[in-house]
């Protein structure tokens, strides 16, 4: 039985449905072990939210305009994740891109009185469980928006998002972490937005009732299994190639050689 109680995040349960074997891995610590770049996409994904975020944050005290944007994501964009110079310039150009149309796309101005990087715990049936927010702004009568940020070149489906676990653990949680009489209530309705940063596409992520509920059961079938099941077999498909324990998985020794 695996009596490990830490809080479970929404990338901890996505991990185990892929592929049980990553989450084992990766709960370990493994993952963190081996020598694997973070890769270009990773690298281009942390930079376009920092630089999102820092630039939101100064906003709040007075304008901040694109050059602030992009000189942030300048210098937080790690070359060193790029395989070479080439491609590092390519991701570079991308992101300057990305950035340059979502700041005219209005985003950053609609968006009020901002926290960035906000986790939100509480629990589920006494399973603590916790999300993260890139975004958690107020926008008036509109309540309160959790913005996750999405730079992958697929834009999520309505089918997708109507069932994704990171915002739908957000919205369940935010509720209750800022309900009124709380240490720092903020106003209602809590809505999601995935904003996907390269079709400029602000995508609408809040659940009705019944989502949340598959959301809830779903996430608390799956934490069933990770804090009981004593098995973590590998699933291996597609999504190995982004996987990061791939060097210290069994289902590829063979390709990798014993770790
Ligand atoms: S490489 Fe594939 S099979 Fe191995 S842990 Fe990662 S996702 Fe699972």
């Amino acid at each position: 039985m695996n009596r490990d109680l830490r809080p479970l995040g929404p990338r901890h349960l996505a991990d185990h449905e892929l592929c049980p074997h990553k989450y084992y891995l990766s709960a370990l610590g493994r993952a963190r072990e081996v020598a694997h770049p973070v890769g270009a996409p990773r690298a281009l994904h942390g930079a376009l939210v920092r630089a999102l975020q820092e630039t939101l944050v100064v906003q709040a005290k007075g304008p901040a305009g694109v050059e602030r944007l992009l000189e942030t994501f300048e210098a937080a964009f790690d070359g060193t994740a790029c395989a070479d110079t080439w491609e590092e310039e390519r991701y570079r150009r991308d992101g300057r891109l990305i950035l340059e149309q979502y700041y005219a796309g209005g985003q950053l101005e609609r968006l009020g009185r901002v926290e960035v990087a906000v986790v939100v715990s509480g629990d589920l049936d006494g399973q603590p469980v916790y999300a993260r927010a890139d975004v958690v702004a107020d926008v008036g009568d509109a309540g309160t928006v959790l913005v996750t940020y999405h730079s992958a070149r697929r834009t999520p489906s309505p089918s997708e998002l109507q069932e994704d676990l990171r915002t739908g653990l957000l919205q369940v949680l935010a509720a209750r972490h800022w309900a009124p009489g709380g240490g720092s209530p903020r106003p209602g309705p809590f809505s999601c937005e995935v904003h996907a940063l390269r079709s400029g596409q602000v995508l609408t992520a809040t659940k009705s009732e019944e989502q949340l509920e598959a959301v809830r059961a779903r996430a608390l079938d799956r934490i069933e299994r990770i804090r009981y099941d004593s098995v973590f077999p590998t699933a291996r498909g597609s999504h190995c190639r982004w996987c990061r324990s791939k060097p210290i998985c069994p289902a590829w020794q063979e390709r990798w050689g014993p770790f």
